[in-house]
């Protein structure tokens, strides 16, 4: 059982089910997130999905693609870039 998954929610713990209640010092506590994330909608997160998207299937030309969200998506280690095609990590291959 992975409690952290399906018992100890942070919003919601379940401590009624729960098998650590009996010497849990947060038993009964709710957590609210400490910060809220943005707006997903015109986020730089946004555009690293769609970037993300249109390299998935085949590499693309670097000229056609957001290059702050190539740059960010590249050292993150989730595309390569060389000779100028932004691809998945170990695909190269340009979409026709
Ligand atoms: S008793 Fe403690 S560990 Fe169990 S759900 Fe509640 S807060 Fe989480």
């Amino acid at each position: 059982m992975d409690l952290g998954a399906t018992v100890c929610l942070a919003r919601i713990p379940r401590c009624g089910s729960c098998p650590l209640a009996p010497a849990c010092p947060s038993r009964g506590r709710r957590y609210e997130p400490l910060r809220k994330q943005s707006r997903f909608a015109g986020s730089f997160r946004q555009r690293r999905a769609q970037t993300l998207r249109l390299v998935v299937t085949a590499g693309r030309p670097l000229a056609d693609l957001d290059p702050d969200a190539v740059e960010s998506l590249a050292r993150d280690g989730l595309v390569t870039v060389e000779a100028d095609v932004v691809a998945l990590p170990g695909e190269a291959t340009i979409r026709a």
